[in-house]
């Protein structure tokens, strides 16, 4: 039997197949979220990297932002759940997630038994998360991709003191014209999403095990700085982006077998 996960975020839909013994046997991204193609597109692409067919699917749930567009989902799940859950499983005893996407920044609570306790989210705003990186690497003319290996380059960083997106962009383009180079500004974009995140986490606390997930988790310069702001180490895997799909996997899995 084949459980599907898939969660349609605000900038990239993922999806995950498990086996009944709860494996990952295929996942897919598409750059692409909430009412667009890229959960149909995912969804492919996991069913095409775990070689099987859409009527091989036994049980799948929906989860994040655009899961209520989904038609073909057997049941939703909220993405913090789902978040908690995936985590719980990619790292075992975890009890602190910090999870920072294309649109929001959450910061989770998780208890001995892998459930959701608390969390906190950050406002309404684009500082802190994936899109004010976003911005900054079409500032640079880069990929977001390419920040880390930016930063990790960065002699003196560059301070961005301001606090909002659009402004951030025009103090980075004001830098980098008074000679600032972009592996120091790189750095001083992500110490901000540090500065950012390291308050939502302190609003909760902070219990080790930490793990940071979503597609921000990727960039193991900003990991590191933001370690070093908390002072904790902080655990992620190559699968960290596929973490609230891996959730709603397991979701499906157990759903099934309750029934
Ligand atoms: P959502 O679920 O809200 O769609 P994701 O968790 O998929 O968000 O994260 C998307 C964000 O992750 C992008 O906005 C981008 O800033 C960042 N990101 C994606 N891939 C990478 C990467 N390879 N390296 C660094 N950052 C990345």
């Amino acid at each position: 039997m084949y459980f599907l996960g898939i969660d349609i975020g605000s900038t990239a839909s993922k999806a995950v197949i498990i086996n009944d013994d709860k494996k990952i046997i295929g996942k897919g991204i598409f750059e692409a979220g909430a009412g667009t193609n890229g959960p149909n597109n995912a969804e492919q692409y996991a069913m095409k990297d775990a070689g099987i067919s859409a009527d091989q699917i036994t049980f799948a749930c929906a989860t994040g932002y655009g899961r209520h567009l989904l038609a073909g989902a057997n049941f939703e799940v909220s993405e913090l759940s789902c978040h908690a859950k995936g985590a719980s499983h990619l790292f075992p005893g975890v009890r602190t997630v910090i999870d920072i996407g294309g649109q929001d920044a959450k910061v989770l609570k998780v208890g001995e038994d892998g459930n959701l306790q608390n969390f906190v989210m950050n406002d309404k705003c684009a500082a802190g998360t994936g899109r004010f990186l976003d911005v900054m690497a079409r500032v640079f003319g880069c990929k977001v991709s390419d920040l880390s290996d930016l930063d990790k380059q960065s002699k003196k960083m560059a301070q961005i003191s301001s606090t909002c997106t659009v402004f951030a962009e025009s103090e980075v383009i004001s830098k980098l014209s008074s000679g600032c180079s972009i592996p120091d500004v790189a750095a001083g974009a992500d110490q901000s999403v540090v500065e950012r995140t390291a308050g939502l986490v302190r609003r909760l606390g902070t219990v080790d095990p930490i793990a940071m997930t979503g597609g921000v988790s990727l960039n193991s310069a900003l990991v590191d700085r933001l370690s070093k702001k908390l002072g904790h180490p902080i655990l992620t895997s190559s699968l960290s982006q596929y973490n609230g799909a891996y959730g709603a996997s397991l979701y499906a899995f157990e759903r099934f077998h309750r029934k």
